[in-house]
């Protein structure tokens, strides 16, 4: 069962509407907080929560989903399409 959770983000400028985190994906690796630490913090379960969506740019965004090992990060652009992974 997908335990997901959504952020929605409202940064001017930026292509992306949304992050998903899948919290079953997440295995505290913290690869995604090393690149980006202004927008994610490890919860009492230890599975990542975005804390402010907007923290940083778009380019720093995908490389902090791209850091993640599981791919627990998912991205989507501000129509709902998925952008990462592909
Ligand atoms: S890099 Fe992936 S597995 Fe590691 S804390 Fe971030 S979301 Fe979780």
């Amino acid at each position: 069962m997908a335990n997901e959770k959504e952020y929605l983000r409202t940064k001017e400028g930026s292509n992306i509407g949304k992050i998903v985190v899948d919290r079953d994906l997440c295995i505290a690796a913290v690869s995604c907080i090393a690149v980006a630490d202004a927008m994610y913090q490890l919860d009492d379960q230890s599975k990542v929560v975005v804390t402010d969506a907007n923290a940083v740019d778009d380019e720093t965004l995908i490389m902090s989903a791209e850091a993640c090992p599981t791919k627990a990060i998912l991205l989507f652009d501000k129509a709902g399409n998925k952008i990462f992974p592909k």
